[in-house]
């Protein structure tokens, strides 16, 4: 288990290359079950009982156990929780110092270590059946299995070395109890590192999820993304014949914009325009940066009072930062469509808004026009 170990703590940081946080806890709490290890069988070539033998065996129970607290933290992380391992980062420090001061007696250090062990795995397995708030895969029940393991098995060891002790001499012996011991850590690490990548994975793909639906430049939904949830909302409003508005807005002039100030100012301005949305949307408006200059917003129960309202705000939002943030005015034309009849779709409102906002930029810019297209069914 050792040398799978020492394998596993180099070829992985090796092997996968740049990681982020998560992946880089879970690596080191495999390096320092390494050195745990190492550090344990190291101390069986010294004198039993010796200055080295106690300084080496409490490194390793040192490493052993803040191993675990590392891959507790990889894990909060992959579970979508905030970093925080207390509990068990408490009961290793707990534990280490224990060890070290009851290491006369082996009994006692026997049983004080592995039911320690034992207990902070349990807050770790505790941790893990608590609802994650991402959505996460299968590797978290495998993991959970693994550390249910190994919990049952250090429980054992600890019950045999603290009260049975003539009949559990050391882990050498050939017991059955360290053959399954032996045979549980070994298949049971394999399956942990599995789950481990399993769980780095899921994180990737959580990633390349979250960066197919957002905009790069401003961070808003891009129009894939938006279509979407505009198609679900559309759906609902028909369901419950409620009102849904749809605002699709133009930046006027951003041309000239790009052309006096440059590029990174027309950057500059879009990402201060997807501010401004932000700032001014409400629950369940949904918006977006639909192609260069252009954004649509989706306001759900909003009749065109409530849409005209929102493109208010917005008008003030920008005159409130537009100049004192980029340097100029930035102003905006826009249209708006109402979702008209049973058979009206997502598609169609998009084409009445941009009529609207044909509209509007042919009267002059710097307005919102409503449409005023009436289908019948
Ligand atoms: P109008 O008032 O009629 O809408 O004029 P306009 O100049 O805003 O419209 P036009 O369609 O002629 O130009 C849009 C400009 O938006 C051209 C394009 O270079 C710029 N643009 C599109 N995407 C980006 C971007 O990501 N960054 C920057 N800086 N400019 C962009
Ligand atoms: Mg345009
Ligand atoms: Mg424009």
């Amino acid at each position: 288990m050792t040398l799978n170990l020492c394998i596993m703590a180099v070829a992985l940081p090796y092997f996968m290359g740049r990681v982020n946080r998560a992946a880089r806890y879970a690596q080191t709490g495999i390096v320092l079950q390494t050195a745990g290890w190492i550090s344990l069988f190291s101390s069986s070539a010294t004198v039993p009982g010796g200055w080295a033998d106690q300084l080496l065996s409490t490194i390793a129970m040192g490493c052993v156990s803040s191993g675990m607290v590392f891959n507790a933290m990889a894990f909060q992380i992959w579970c979508g929780r905030k970093v925080s391992a207390r509990t068990p980062a408490a009961i290793a420090v707990l534990m280490t110092v224990g060890y070290s001061i009851g290491f006369a007696n082996y009994p006692f250090r026997v049983g004080w270590a592995n039911a320690l062990l034992a207990l902070q795995i349990a807050t770790v397995i505790v941790e893990l059946c608590r609802p994650p708030t991402v959505a996460v895969g299968r590797w978290r029940w495998l993991l959970a299995i693994c550390l249910t393991i190994q919990m049952i098995v250090l429980a054992c060891r600890a019950v045999l070395g603290a009260f049975y002790t003539a009949e559990f001499p050391n882990f050498f012996g050939p017991y059955l109890v360290n053959q399954i011991f032996a045979l549980s850590s070994n298949s049971m690490m394999v399956l942990s590192v599995v789950a481990i990548l399993l769980a780095h994975r899921d994180e990737a793909a959580r990633e390349l999820e979250r960066l197919a639906t957002l905009d790069g430049l401003t961070g808003v939904l891009n129009r894939r993304a938006w279509l979407l949830q505009a198609g679900i909302d559309f759906a609902s409003s028909m369901r419950y014949r409620q009102p849904i508005a749809l605002l699709m807005i133009d930046l006027d002039y951003f041309k000239q914009i790009n052309d006096t100030h440059g590029h990174t100012v027309g950057d500059g301005a879009l990402q201060l325009f997807a501010s401004g949305l932000r700032a001014v949307s409400r629950t369940g408006d949904v918006f977006c940066r639909y192609g260069g200059e252009e954004f649509c917003v989706l306001l759900k129960c909003a009749d065109l009072n409530a849409v005209m309202a929102y493109d208010q705000r917005m008008r003030q939002w920008l005159a409130q930062h537009s100049l004192q943030e980029l340097g100029f005015n930035l102003s905006y034309s826009a249209g708006i469509a109402m979702r008209l009849h049973d058979e009206d779709t997502i598609d169609a409102m998009l084409q009445r808004a941009d009529f609207a906002l044909y509209e509007a930029k042919s009267q002059g810019r710097g307005c919102t026009l409503a449409s005023s297209v009436r289908l019948t069914a």
